[in-house]
């Protein structure tokens, strides 16, 4: 290829849109360009990238004997109301983009294919003799981001390679789950990605275990806590972990019932109160309360205590309500902090914020219009373990110093794990391990569904005994633009992309000093020449710019090996620069290709550089 017929448009500053460096880069190097709200195109260099990437997800994955596809993208609605999935996913803060036909019938843009592939193996699997299978597709998808941003990191249009799995039973589930663990830990490795594998939440998609596979860099959206041993690494999301020890109340406070009334004018946050009466945040229990909306209409008040030094992890508390609430009024469309004005507008009289206590009564919504009248109460278990405690007298200006659970005033919720785990806490499996934080982009996730889906669309096999049953079911997905993003993210310096060998668009540019100089211009062509006959990806600028540009360029866009072409033509000397590094090395036009393409080839097959 040709870099005058690339269409190539280059940028010397950050565009403004951009915030993160791996998005400037593609941006500034004419990799992508922006259509609208997280929406791009995909430019003829990034489209050979991710070329690459999927090539190498096809062969890893075909290795393993999954079978390529393609599904529909335009799904009907009957199929996402036949799991349950509809309301959530187009109500509220529901990703899916959908419309209706000239019939009037209701479609979705697949934002994934779940309902799809298992309606596919409710009519074509029926016995256990065609179990297990394993089919994937890289396909566009389409989520309505509430925050699309990052370019192709969340886009609200990207490509994914989505992969579904069928089983007789769970063991052969788990044996796939392992199958698929190791592919992924092949393929990010071959892309040149460092990855690492973390425990992870099953969010919407539903399901038992789940595991997602981390790049790490700092602009990353994920939090991950690891322990040094290398033997615990979750998502915050999914985290757990030991809250660090509480520190008991004086000795003197009695601690039984109520306790005792302590003033605390204006104390309404938990720094000012821990200073004005030299109290400890792990003394005390705070309480959030927030509002819960279900698909079939219910608005449920939420009153979660915590205790005074920890943060509540939303994820948990959203799947806390779905265990709770879900089977009778359907799907959590939504989970926000119930404040002042919104309890105005339900005729509510006040609520005494920066003085609650656990014990707020119910009789505060007796005359809600259209919320439940009665609190769901959870409490994070580090609140429940205090013997005693300080927390809001539900008046102004006050709180209670020595209440217990259990008293009339104070009864014990139900109690469970709401806190977000936090660095430098002590680790469950190692109580001398801390936690370590750090950031990481997810570029793959991978399910054990079991049979959610299946029982809800009646995907049954018919097993050895003759008996039906529900198919066990994997589901496994890649991000393969958002992965082509990261690799950016983990592979650039201060002059550009430097894009790891496997899935850079070209292996090698050559690049003409002169493009005036007819002996420059014909080493050139015939260097381009031969290194694709010998099998290289070579792209060749041939653009009268002058050399400077060029060479700024060919840093910017990254391809890993460039060849210069200078004025040492005339003795066919070149010079060879690798782009990671920038080493550079002069040499005959007749060893060049000695001198490439064994480190082509180690790079190519992801060994570590030489050189
Ligand atoms: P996230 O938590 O980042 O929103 P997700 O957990 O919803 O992602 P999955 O349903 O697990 O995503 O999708 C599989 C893979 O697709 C993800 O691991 C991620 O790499 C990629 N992906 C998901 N959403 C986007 C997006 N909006 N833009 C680009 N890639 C995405
Ligand atoms: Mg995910």
């Amino acid at each position: 290829m040709r870099v005058s017929r690339l269409m190539l448009v280059t940028l010397r500053d950050d565009p403004a849109e951009a915030e993160i460096p791996s998005h400037k880069l593609l941006l500034r190097a004419g990799y992508i360009r922006r259509v609208g709200s997280g929406i791009y195109a995909y430019l003829p260099l990034l489209w050979r990238v991710l070329q690459k990437i999927s090539a190498i997800v096809r062969e890893e994955l075909n290795a393993s004997g999954a079978l390529e596809t393609l599904l529909p993208q335009l799904q009907p609605a009957e199929l996402w109301q036949r799991s349950g999935r509809w309301a959530g996913y187009t109500a509220g803060e529901g990703i899916m983009f959908h419309l209706e036909d000239r019939q009037g019938r209701e479609l979705g843009l697949g934002p994934t294919h779940e309902e799809v592939i298992t309606a596919l193996a409710a009519d074509l699997l029926r016995s256990y003799r065609q179990l297990p299978v394993n089919i994937y597709q890289i396909q566009t998808k389409f989520r309505d981001e509430i925050r699309p941003r990052f370019g192709l990191m969340r886009g609200r249009e990207f490509i994914m390679k989505d992969g579904y799995s069928f089983h007789a039973d769970e063991a052969s589930l788990r044996e796939t789950y392992a199958a698929m663990d190791h592919a992924y830990r092949r393929i990010f490795s071959r892309c040149g990605l460092r990855a690492v594998a973390v425990e992870a939440d099953s969010g919407a998609i539903g399901g038992s275990a789940s595991q997602e596979f981390m790049v790490t860099a700092d602009a990353g959206e994920d939090l991950i806590l690891s322990s040094p041993d290398g033997r615990y690494a979750a998502n915050q999301e999914r985290a757990v972990s030991l809250a660090p020890e509480a520190v008991p109340l004086p000795g003197g406070v009695r601690a039984a019932g109520e306790g005792e009334a302590l003033s605390t004018p204006a104390h309404t946050s938990i720094e000012d109160l821990c200073a004005a009466h030299n109290l400890d945040p792990t003394q005390l229990v705070k309480v959030l309360l927030l509002l819960a909306r279900f698909e079939d209409g219910l608005q449920q008040p939420v009153l979660v205590c915590l205790r005074g030094d920890q943060q509540l992890n939303e994820v948990k508390l959203a799947n806390a309500l779905t265990a709770r609430c879900a089977a009778e009024h359907g799907v959590l469309l939504e989970i926000a902090p119930l404040t002042a004005e919104a309890a105005a507008k339900e005729g509510l009289g006040s609520i005494p914020f920066g003085f609650m206590g656990p014990h707020l009564a119910d009789a505060l919504l007796a005359g809600a219009r259209s919320w439940q009248p009665r609190f769901l109460r959870l409490a994070d278990a580090t609140a429940t373990a205090l013997p005693a405690f300080v927390c809001g007298a539900n008046a102004p200006d006050s709180h209670r110093l020595g209440a217990a659970w259990g008293s009339a005033l104070c009864p014990a919720p139900e109690s469970l794990d709401l806190r977000a785990a936090q660095p430098g806490d002590r680790c469950l499996h190692d109580a001398s391990q801390r936690l370590v934080a750090s950031r990481g982009i997810e570029v793959g996730h991978i399910f054990q569904l079991g049979r959610k889906y299946s029982e809800a669309l009646e995907a049954t096999f018919t097993n050895e005994a003759g008996v039906d049953e529900a198919l066990w079911m994997g589901c496994y997905g890649i991000g393969v633009s958002r992965l082509a993003q990261a690799a950016v993210e983990q592979h650039h310096d201060a002059n550009g992309i430097c894009w790891p060998t496997p899935i850079a668009p070209f292996e090698v540019i050559v690049v003409i000093a002169n493009g005036a100089d007819p002996i420059q211009t014909a080493l050139a062509e015939r260097i381009y020449a031969e290194l694709q006959a010998a099998g290289i990806d070579a792209l060749l600028d041939d653009r009268s710019e002058r050399a400077g540009v060029k060479f700024k360029d060919a840093d910017l866009l990254g391809i890993p090996w460039r060849v210069v072409v200078g004025r040492g033509a005339a003795e066919q000397q070149l010079e060879l620069v690798q782009r990671a590094g920038g080493s550079k090395q002069e040499l005959p036009a007749a060893a060049l290709l000695e001198a490439l393409l064994p480190r082509l080839e180690a790079e190519r097959n992801g060994l570590p550089t030489a050189g």
